[in-house]
């Protein structure tokens, strides 16, 4: 019986190949990947078949960006230990070689990741801030004051708070400022992590460990959040056996407050929005969300990683903000990283709650090891002390009157880019952005805003930000831009054009493969891509 339902099986297998084959044949790869992912997922060995197209999807995508500019070479050997140690000169020119082939932030030409008030060394710099060193005296200074206080700290561990004084003394300095700054009462405390994913992972432990110590009924925890909470989010869920529910967005981007209040059940245990999302630069609203938590006596969580050093300012400077932070009496927890708009390098960041009897629950303790009583206070153990005086410094730096200069310029920046993009037909700002971040869409169906970033980063030497869901291009708005801001709106407007005109640049390039995930409803088969994709960058 068995046996005949198994050669049915074989049977039907093998027609499925045969058509598949067929199809990679008359079709191409793409064709036959979405007929996989959407009809044939469910069926014996497809899965199989899906798993080895992925693989060679993600191997060959690899290989044609800049990852791996030597297409010849398939495998790359082992690198091992030199036999014998580089000197100085050698090192100084593997390091300067490898550097050569990164974009250089200084040039202003990408949309994320670097957040720099500038260098010394960098003569755009001097054309940017001349008015702005003038009235300050301090910018250019900033970068390299910040080195130098991780440099006078580069060895310390704030592992052990007893053991460097001044590393303690500099965190509870950081963490203070930032509550002063976020309008949080004498109360508010919290610690520094390492960036926003450890500020917005160490929050969601807490609540965890809170419910499971006074509500340990509940079993299967659950996090209601807009669509734009930052992924984070859901990665702290999936570490801690949380589940995230996802509610929808209005027209307007912001979360919907109505939906959030409809997905709470027994089993939630936490509000998360943010301040603003990173994707449009938008502000939840966070006073109607506070009102929602206090009335089903539920914790939330603001997530200020991208805003909680530049909202202040902006709110200070005049425009519109809605109340954000502590102000709002339903607001338990907040993450601000000061690796962000706070200028700081990488590696720093802010989680800071309403008062101890929320923050105890991060801290980690275990008092069996023969090694001594343990306790931790985040993610990591050991933790570098310079990063922790880089953050001190880079506050200490600007000071107010530092942090709103910078301020004024980014906001004037960005509204003229803004203003630039309205102009371009065929293009649109998605929402109302609070900040100095915007996103772009299109607002002609024959304008694929995908293939106007392909015609950008090819033409223009741009490097985009791509969005899904609508689909469009996120822009954070650094001092490295001020100087590149009429280029850019030059380019956009050009590259806007060409893809008017051409609609084969729809089907190619990145905006081909944007448009083929666009179609696949299977979600999970992108996140199958995903770890293929790391799997095979970090080989
Ligand atoms: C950047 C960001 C994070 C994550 O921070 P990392 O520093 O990248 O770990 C979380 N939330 C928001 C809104 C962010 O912009």
């Amino acid at each position: 019986m068995f046996d005949w339902i198994y050669t049915l099986e074989h049977i039907f297998f093998s027609l499925v190949v045969a058509s598949l084959v067929f199809l990679y044949i008359n079709k191409g790869q793409e064709e036959l990947f979405r007929v996989l992912v959407v009809g044939l997922k469910q069926f014996p060995g497809v899965e199989l078949i899906i798993g080895l197209v992925l693989h060679n999807e993600v191997t060959g995508f690899v290989q044609n960006t800049s990852l791996a500019k030597d297409k010849s070479k398939r495998s790359v050997p082992r690198v091992t230990l030199p036999q014998k140690g580089l000197s100085k000169e050698e090192l100084q020119k593997e390091i300067a070689d490898m550097k050569g082939k990164d974009f250089n932030p200084e040039e202003g030409n990408i949309f994320a990741y670097v957040y720099t008030v500038g260098s010394e060394h960098s003569n755009l710099q001097e054309v940017a801030f001349e008015e702005f060193q003038e009235k300050s005296g301090h910018s250019f200074e900033h970068d390299a004051l910040v080195q130098e206080a991780f440099s006078a700290f580069l060895h310390e561990n704030a592992l052990n708070p007893m053991i460097f004084p001044s590393l303690r003394k500099m965190e509870t300095e950081v963490v203070s400022m930032t509550a002063a700054m976020l309008n949080g009462t004498d109360d508010v405390v919290g610690f520094l992590t390492s960036g926003g994913t450890e500020s917005n992972l160490m929050a969601v432990k807490a609540y965890k460990t809170r419910i499971s110590k006074l509500f340990p009924h509940i079993k299967n925890p659950e996090i209601v959040a807009p669509v734009t909470i930052h992924p984070t989010i859901d990665k702290a869920a999936d570490y801690f056996g949380l589940k995230v529910i996802h509610t929808p967005v209005g027209p307007d981007f912001r979360a919907d407050v109505k939906a959030m209040e409809k997905a709470i059940t027994p089993n939630t245990v936490l509000l998360c929005a943010s301040a603003p999302q990173f994707c449009h630069g938008i502000v939840d609203p966070i006073p109607e969300i506070s009102h929602l938590a206090l009335t089903k006596g539920l914790p939330f969580h603001v997530d200020a990683c991208f805003g909680g050093f530049m909202l202040p300012w902006v709110e200070k400077l005049g425009y519109a903000v809605p109340k954000f932070d502590f102000r709002n009496p339903g607001v338990t927890s907040m993450s601000a990283d000061v690796h962000k708009y706070g200028y700081c390098v990488k590696g720093a960041s802010v989680v800071l709650y309403k008062n101890n009897d929320y923050r105890k629950h991060q801290i980690y303790a275990y008092a069996e090891w023969p090694g001594g009583l343990y306790g931790s206070p985040s993610m990591a153990g050991t933790r570098p002390g310079g990063n922790i005086a880089a953050a001190w410094a880079s506050l200490k730096i600007l000071g107010e009157e530092g942090f709103k200069e910078i301020t004024q310029k980014l906001m004037e920046t960005t509204n003229t880019m803004k203003e630039g993009v309205r102009k371009i037909d065929g293009l649109k700002i998605l929402g109302n952005p609070h900040m100095t971040c915007f996103a772009i869409g299109s607002t002609n169906p024959d304008i694929d805003i995908q293939a106007v970033a392909d015609v950008m980063e090819t033409k223009g030497g741009w490097k985009m930000e791509r969005q899904q869901k609508p689909s469009s291009l996120h822009c954070s708005i650094l001092p490295h831009h001020m100087p590149k801001a009429d280029k850019f709106l030059d380019d956009l407007a050009e590259s806007t054009k060409e893809v008017k005109n051409n609609k084969q640049l729809a089907k190619k390039g990145t905006a081909a493969m944007y448009g083929m995930i666009a179609t696949i409803p299977d979600k999970a088969i992108i996140s199958d891509f995903l770890v293929e994709f790391f799997s095979e960058v970090y080989k």
